[in-house]
């Protein structure tokens, strides 16, 4: 039996900006709200911890606006980071999904485990449910990512809560994700990055009803990246052939390529590969493979002619200073 545990941090930052911040730690937890939904997605138990921060001690403006929280109340009612998150792990219980509202929170979890040496004894991969991005999805193309407060008020959830305060966007989320129907969407699994494959072996590939996703281990350079065979490898995911490429891999930014490949029986297939970055300075690669029509499959080439148009004016450019 699996609970999903629905949860949403507020965190504080420097206030002196960014360049300030502990590499590897720009945002301090001082908040974690949450609630647990049955299998069933029934509402059966919240949780909420308050964090006195310990490295970045004023809390920032835009958190002043946003949350209407004060240090004095950190400092009053809250306790240290370990203890908290021991507390909400053990709430979590050992078998849970983690859902959340949009792609950060996990991330930020662990670094701020890492920052103070907490074990982090989550599976890896991790995968969890972006309920931001499941709305989205079963609202339209998936493309469309709208607010939080934006989606309570259009399935009409809204009640004598306030928002953005841990435990009442959690529980928000948790109420949106009641509506979705996870039959259908429930699929669409999110992979969290802090944690990416180290070796060959534990890459990461995974199908999904319109797409397939792969993520790469860490390399050193770009480069390395787009000299695997594996990243750039194209395969159809309704047959798993093989594919021949009508278009080799262009760039568009230096962080994302483009491909289109062809399978003889079910047409276009879009590739992108996105390079990121890991914690360690580490680059790996992601990369989707979409069954495309004709209309996308052209779109892929107006990509490409664009990019040899920005060139070519950017040369121009160049000779002309
Ligand atoms: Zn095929």
């Amino acid at each position: 039996m699996k609970n999903y545990i629905v949860f949403d941090l507020e965190w504080n930052q420097s206030i002196e900006g960014k360049e300030h911040s502990i590499e590897h730690f720009p945002f301090e937890i001082i908040e974690i709200g949450a609630v647990k939904l049955d299998e069933r997605r029934n509402m059966v138990s919240e949780f909420h911890g308050l964090i006195t921060p310990q490295v970045y001690v004023e809390l920032h403006r835009k958190i002043l606006e946003v949350t209407h929280m004060d240090m004095e109340t950190l400092k009053r009612e809250g306790r240290l980071f370990p203890e908290v998150i021991k507390e909400f792990l053990e709430w979590c219980g050992p078998d849970c999904r983690f859902c959340t509202w949009g792609a950060m929170d996990l991330t930020e979890l662990q670094r701020n485990m890492e920052y103070y040496q907490v074990e982090i004894p989550f599976e890896r991969p991790l995968y969890y449910l972006d309920i931001q991005k499941l709305y989205a999805l079963q609202k339209g193309n998936g493309k469309e990512r709208v607010s939080l407060d934006r989606a309570v008020e259009e399935l009409e959830l809204l009640e004598e809560r306030p928002f953005h305060r841990a435990l009442d966007d959690a529980y928000y989320t948790g109420k949106v994700m009641q509506e979705i129907d996870l039959e259908t969407w429930g699929k669409y699994l999110s992979i969290d990055y802090y944690w990416i494959p180290g070796r060959r072996a534990e890459e990461i590939y995974l199908e999904f009803p319109t797409y397939a996703k792969y993520v790469s281990r860490g390399f050193e350079t770009k480069e390395e990246i787009l000299a695997d065979k594996v990243v750039t490898d194209m395969i159809c995911q309704k047959c798993h052939r093989m594919l021949r490429k009508k278009m080799q891999w262009f760039s568009v930014n230096q962080k994302q390529y483009f491909c289109l490949a062809v399978c003889p029986e079910h047409g276009f297939v879009r590739g992108k590969i996105r390079i990121k970055k890991t914690e360690d300075g580490r680059l790996y690669g992601v990369k989707t493979m979409k069954l495309v029509d004709e209309n996308a499959a052209q779109d892929v080439f107006k990509k490409k002619e664009e990019q040899r148009e920005k060139r070519r004016e950017n040369r121009i450019r160049k000779v002309h200073r």
